[in-house]
Protein backbone atom coordinates (compact mmCIF):
# COMPACT_ATOMS: atom_id res chain seq x y z
CA UNK A 1 0.00 0.00 0.00
CA UNK A 2 1.32 3.15 -1.13
CA UNK A 3 0.51 6.18 1.06
CA UNK A 4 0.07 9.41 -0.20
CA UNK A 5 0.39 12.83 1.17
CA UNK A 6 -1.26 16.17 -0.29
CA UNK A 7 1.96 18.32 1.17
CA UNK A 8 2.06 21.04 3.66
CA UNK A 9 -1.44 22.25 5.26
CA UNK A 10 -0.33 24.94 8.04
CA UNK A 11 2.80 25.64 10.22
CA UNK A 12 1.21 26.58 14.09
CA UNK A 13 3.58 29.15 15.84
CA UNK A 14 2.34 29.36 19.41
CA UNK A 15 1.61 32.14 21.61
CA UNK A 16 0.62 33.76 24.22
CA UNK A 17 -1.84 36.40 23.86
CA UNK A 18 -3.70 35.70 20.44
CA UNK A 19 -5.60 38.98 20.22
CA UNK A 20 -2.25 40.97 20.57
CA UNK A 21 -0.36 39.06 18.06
CA UNK A 22 -3.33 38.83 15.18
CA UNK A 23 -2.06 42.15 13.91
CA UNK A 24 0.99 41.36 13.68
CA UNK A 25 -0.27 38.36 11.07
CA UNK A 26 -3.06 40.74 9.53
CA UNK A 27 -1.65 44.20 9.48
CA UNK A 28 1.86 44.03 9.66
CA UNK A 29 2.55 41.14 7.12
CA UNK A 30 -0.84 41.25 4.92
CA UNK A 31 -2.14 37.38 5.77
CA UNK A 32 -5.73 37.51 5.49
CA UNK A 33 -7.16 36.41 8.92
CA UNK A 34 -9.86 33.53 7.97
CA UNK A 35 -10.74 32.24 10.91
CA UNK A 36 -10.75 32.22 14.56
CA UNK A 37 -12.00 29.01 16.81
CA UNK A 38 -11.50 27.37 20.09
CA UNK A 39 -10.65 23.85 19.98
CA UNK A 40 -11.86 22.49 23.59
CA UNK A 41 -10.43 19.33 22.94
CA UNK A 42 -6.95 20.51 22.40
CA UNK A 43 -7.23 23.30 25.28
CA UNK A 44 -5.97 26.00 22.22
CA UNK A 45 -7.62 28.88 20.72
CA UNK A 46 -6.59 29.19 17.29
CA UNK A 47 -6.19 31.94 14.79
CA UNK A 48 -5.93 31.12 11.02
CA UNK A 49 -4.25 33.03 8.18
CA UNK A 50 -4.97 31.92 4.32
CA UNK A 51 -6.69 29.25 2.60
CA UNK A 52 -6.24 26.54 1.19
CA UNK A 53 -2.38 24.61 1.95
CA UNK A 54 0.26 26.37 3.54
CA UNK A 55 -1.89 28.72 6.22
CA UNK A 56 -0.31 30.11 9.19
CA UNK A 57 -2.24 29.02 12.23
CA UNK A 58 -1.49 30.77 15.62
CA UNK A 59 -2.44 28.89 18.45
CA UNK A 60 -2.77 29.60 22.51
CA UNK A 61 -3.13 27.69 25.72
CA UNK A 62 -6.57 27.77 27.19
CA UNK A 63 -5.66 26.51 30.17
CA UNK A 64 -2.20 26.19 32.36
CA UNK A 65 -1.56 22.11 32.24
CA UNK A 66 -2.19 21.47 28.56
CA UNK A 67 0.72 20.21 26.10
CA UNK A 68 0.78 23.79 24.66
CA UNK A 69 0.84 25.06 27.73
CA UNK A 70 3.94 23.41 28.77
CA UNK A 71 5.66 24.31 25.93
CA UNK A 72 5.19 28.00 26.00
CA UNK A 73 6.19 27.73 29.79
CA UNK A 74 9.52 25.97 28.69
CA UNK A 75 10.28 26.88 25.32
CA UNK A 76 8.58 30.31 24.85
CA UNK A 77 6.85 31.82 21.61
CA UNK A 78 8.00 30.15 18.33
CA UNK A 79 7.46 26.97 16.05
CA UNK A 80 5.17 24.44 17.40
CA UNK A 81 4.51 21.85 14.49
CA UNK A 82 4.18 21.65 10.52
CA UNK A 83 0.73 20.12 9.40
CA UNK A 84 0.75 17.92 6.60
CA UNK A 85 -2.45 16.79 5.11
CA UNK A 86 -2.95 13.11 3.96
CA UNK A 87 -5.18 11.17 2.15
CA UNK A 88 -5.73 8.78 4.39
CA UNK A 89 -4.88 9.23 8.53
CA UNK A 90 -4.83 5.52 9.60
CA UNK A 91 -2.78 4.55 6.76
CA UNK A 92 0.02 7.55 7.32
CA UNK A 93 0.51 6.74 10.82
CA UNK A 94 0.94 2.80 10.07
CA UNK A 95 3.20 3.45 7.67
CA UNK A 96 5.15 6.03 10.20
CA UNK A 97 4.98 3.55 12.87
CA UNK A 98 7.06 0.67 10.33
CA UNK A 99 9.37 3.17 9.86
CA UNK A 100 10.14 4.35 13.26
CA UNK A 101 8.14 7.58 14.32
CA UNK A 102 6.62 7.22 17.25
CA UNK A 103 2.92 8.46 17.62
CA UNK A 104 1.70 10.80 19.98
CA UNK A 105 -1.79 9.70 19.51
CA UNK A 106 -3.00 6.46 18.95
CA UNK A 107 -5.50 6.91 17.39
CA UNK A 108 -7.01 10.12 15.09
CA UNK A 109 -8.49 12.55 17.13
CA UNK A 110 -10.96 15.72 16.42
CA UNK A 111 -8.67 18.68 15.03
CA UNK A 112 -9.96 22.26 14.42
CA UNK A 113 -12.76 22.55 11.04
CA UNK A 114 -13.58 19.40 12.06
CA UNK A 115 -10.34 17.36 10.24
CA UNK A 116 -9.20 14.13 11.76
CA UNK A 117 -5.57 14.80 13.47
CA UNK A 118 -2.71 12.88 15.07
CA UNK A 119 0.54 13.93 16.61
CA UNK A 120 3.98 12.23 15.74
CA UNK A 121 6.40 12.87 18.41
CA UNK A 122 9.17 15.09 17.09
CA UNK A 123 12.05 12.64 17.79
CA UNK A 124 10.57 10.77 14.93
CA UNK A 125 10.54 13.77 12.94
CA UNK A 126 13.80 15.00 12.98
CA UNK A 127 13.40 17.25 15.90
CA UNK A 128 10.16 18.65 14.69
CA UNK A 129 6.77 17.84 16.18
CA UNK A 130 4.21 16.68 12.76
CA UNK A 131 0.58 16.88 12.90
CA UNK A 132 -1.03 14.18 10.38
CA UNK A 133 -4.47 15.96 9.44
CA UNK A 134 -7.19 14.35 7.30
CA UNK A 135 -9.65 17.26 6.49
CA UNK A 136 -12.85 17.75 5.23
CA UNK A 137 -11.89 20.34 2.43
CA UNK A 138 -11.33 23.85 3.91
CA UNK A 139 -14.20 25.75 3.64
CA UNK A 140 -12.28 28.21 2.98
CA UNK A 141 -10.48 26.81 -0.29
CA UNK A 142 -12.00 28.52 -3.04
CA UNK A 143 -14.19 26.66 -4.99
CA UNK A 144 -13.14 26.02 -9.01
CA UNK A 145 -15.47 27.86 -11.70
CA UNK A 146 -15.10 31.14 -10.31
CA UNK A 147 -16.64 32.45 -6.46
CA UNK A 148 -15.64 31.68 -3.08
CA UNK A 149 -17.82 29.82 -0.07
CA UNK A 150 -17.42 31.53 3.09
CA UNK A 151 -17.89 30.01 6.53
ZN1 LIG B 1 -1.99 22.14 13.60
Amino acid sequence: MTVRAKGLDHVAIVVRDLEESIPLWRDALGLELTHVEEVPEQAVKTAIFGHGMGRVELICPTTQDSGVAKFLTSRGEGLHHVCIEVEDIESAMDSLRKAGAPLIDKEPRPGAGGARVAFVHPKGMRGVLTELRQGPPDPATPVSGGGRRRP
